[in-house]
């Protein structure tokens, strides 16, 4: 990739890069995306749609069980449910993630511990969790954040020294990989998110809990369909939360492109390595053994504000994941007075630039440009 650098008073002459590219996306599965809401209108048959995509998403990820649930949200919620968390207990996530890790911890009544992050990948590892144990800690919300799945054999032993359960939030992590081993295939039970804007997205809300613990997956499962053991029979008190079936054959139609997809994510990953490499941007570390599947590309630089208006300036969309770590919510005030140091200068400094798998080298070098401008005159400033 060459890239020219405009002279910093010529701005508008960039061309406007998106945030994300959906309809880009969509374009060359059009025919079949159409065909399945119109045999869902001529048929009114949704029967078996969900079951399909639920078996091969647990044959995607390497596990044994896969159920499709409203959204990522409602999946960690009911897989911490299922284990039978509630009032009482501890469970520790980083401070840095969707504040949604933080609210299905609460929502069952649990207490969540935030701990802060590793200060080059941003993700939380086992030292983090080792001294956030106490004898009240049920679990660990593990959060493949950006993508990226963090060193989960340390993890997992120190969870097992511990006792406590492990639940993967990988509702970014679509296909990543630690040592050969896919996102969801490591925790007691793990969560997708199906959001639109997800690497594997649908064109609604949507969510899975996978796991290889057959009895955790009939829990979720009942407890997720009105606490049904058959149809008529209701055990326990549960509630609706299930994959729409319309929604399920979207996903259904996109999963045999995801592995393309991210690999172009990881060749949009590789230009903006090598173009910020040497430079002030700092981009986020990687994990040995870890192969992310770039749900965001996030950088950090000291005028993350400037930066971002002068991107909009040049029509390049971004933005920030996240503004405020999940601990300084108003939300969740009074449930933690720590201070997290790296989770809150990270939330100053972190900007999300354009990342999606239909990005041309153009757009690349678009945003390489501009960021370089905008680091380069404040250096120099
Ligand atoms: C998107 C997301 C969720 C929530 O998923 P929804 O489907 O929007 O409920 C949870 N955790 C993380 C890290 C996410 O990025």
């Amino acid at each position: 990739m060459t890239l020219s650098l405009h002279p910093p008073e010529t701005p508008r002459s960039s061309r406007p890069v998106a945030f994300l590219d959906l309809a880009a996306l969509h374009d060359p599965l059009r025919a079949e995306l159409d065909d399945a809401w119109r045999s869902a209108l001529t048929t009114s048959s949704f029967i078996g749609r969900v079951e399909r995509f639920e078996d091969r998403w647990a044959e995607f990820c390497g596990v044994d069980h896969a159920i499709g649930v409203g959204n990522g949200t409602d999946a960690l919620e009911l897989v911490l449910a299922a284990l039978r968390i509630g009032p009482g207990d501890e469970v520790i996530i980083p401070a840095n993630t969707f504040v949604a890790t933080a609210e299905a911890v609460a929502n069952v009544g649990a207490q969540p511990t935030f701990v802060d992050v590793d200060p080059d990948t941003l993700l939380v590892g086992a030292e983090q969790i080792a001294a956030a144990v106490t004898p009240r800690t049920a679990a660990v919300i593990v959060v493949h954040l950006y993508g990226q799945i963090p060193d989960m054999d340390a993890i997992m032993a120190t969870a097992a020294a511990a006792g406590i359960a492990v639940v993967e939030d990988a509702a970014q992590a679509h296909g990543a990989e630690f040592r050969g081993r896919r996102a969801g295939s490591f925790g007691n039970a793990s969560t997708f998110s199906f959001y639109p804007g997800k690497n594997l997205g649908a064109l609604g809300d949507g969510g899975a809990v996978v796991t290889n613990d057959p009895a955790l997956a009939r829990c979720v499962r009942t407890m997720a369909n009105h606490g049904r053991a058959d149809h008529h029979l209701h055990t326990i008190v549960g509630r609706n939360s299930r994959l729409d079936s319309l929604q399920a054959q979207f996903l259904d139609i996109k999963l045999p492109h995801l592995d393309a997809w991210n690999a172009a994510r990881k060749r949009v990953h590789a230009q903006y390595s090598e173009a910020f490499d040497g430079s002030s941007v700092q981009m986020v570390g990687t994990v040995p053994g870890s192969q992310s599947v770039h749900h965001l590309e996030v950088v950090r630089v000291d005028d993350r504000d400037g930066l971002r208006r002068y991107l909009a300036e040049c029509g390049i969309e971004s933005g920030i994941h996240y503004a405020t770590p999940c601990h300084l919510q108003p939300a969740f005030e009074g449930t933690s007075s720590v201070t997290l140091p790296v989770a809150e200068e990270a939330a100053r400094r972190q900007l999300s630039i354009p990342m999606h798998p239909t990005m041309r080298d153009h757009d690349v070098e678009a945003v390489v440009t501009a960021v370089l401008e905008h680091t380069e005159r404040e250096a120099n400033t």
